[in-house]
């Protein structure tokens, strides 16, 4: 597809499918690619697509949830014997920038010896990027929130960082929910939104639903999706609702910005 689109490598929820990679996007903006998340089966996904990954120059992660992360260091791994050279900038939570770099030096790669760049730059709440071929800002929400008490008892570092993103692509926006406490974190967000990628894992149907109806003029992407099973009670649901502006997500679709 020429000009911008949004695609999708991965559409699984946390459970991981056969047939769908867990979590993993790509903004393309002409023929630069911006990955967003990097979960399992996501490097496959890329490749099948025979996507350069050269072309991809910079990554944002929304959280470190495996289904969103545990692919990152293999496609740095991939870049390295690719012999890159084109620098990498890399947006991580700010929780896990120095975790990650542990364990990079940990499974023998090490980004200060590369013969490319690598930056990290560390996202907390509200963090924009902005450059010629979008802007983005990051949105803190509550998905990991529910780990409190046990990240308090165990006397742990983690700031339950996660992020929902919204994309500015020459006045085209879109947001990706990654995942959330509840359909609440991304109202305020939704609205000019022409496209709303949004995970059906940690939200009530229902809800959305409604709101799917009251948000008429943005076409909501429902990813993160579960087994066959799971899928079909979710499209029971939203035909029963004779929505139109509902679709579901698949590994190789690419929308149109
Ligand atoms: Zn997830
Ligand atoms: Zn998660």
């Amino acid at each position: 597809m020429a000009g911008n689109s949004f695609f999708i490598l991965g559409s699984s929820s946390g459970l991981p499918q056969a047939e769908r990679a867990t979590s993993g996007y790509l903004l393309k903006t002409g023929t630069s690619l911006s990955l967003v998340d990097c979960g399992g089966g996501v490097v496959s996904s890329f490749l099948r697509r025979r996507l350069n990954p050269n072309d991809v120059d910079r990554v944002f992660i929304s959280h470190t949830h495996s289904d969103h992360v545990c692919e990152l260091s293999l496609f740095i791994q991939l870049f390295h014997v690719n012999k890159r050279e084109k620098p990498l900038e890399l947006y991580l939570p700010e929780e896990f920038i120095e975790p990650f770099k542990n364990w990079l030096n940990a499974v023998y790669m090490f980004p200060d010896k590369e013969q490319y760049k690598i930056t990290f730059h560390p996202v907390t709440d509200k963090f924009e990027f902005k450059s010629d071929l979008f802007n983005l800002s990051a949105h803190q929400n509550t998905h990991l929130v529910k780990t409190k008490a046990i990240i308090e008892e165990l006397k742990l570092p983690n700031k339950m960082q996660c992020f929902s993103y919204k994309f500015d692509v020459e006045g085209k926006k879109l947001l990706y929910s990654a995942d959330i406490g509840s359909l609440d974190d991304i109202k305020p967000l939704v609205d000019g939104s022409g496209f709303v990628v949004v995970e059906s894992t940690h939200i009530d149907l229902d809800d959305f639903i409604a709101y799917a109806k009251e948000q008429s003029a943005t076409n909501f992407i429902l990813t993160h999706l579960g087994t066959d099973e799971e899928i079909a009670a979710l499209t029971e649901k939203t035909k029963a609702a004779s929505l139109t502006n509902i679709q579901f997500a698949m590994d190789g679709m690419e929308v149109g910005l």
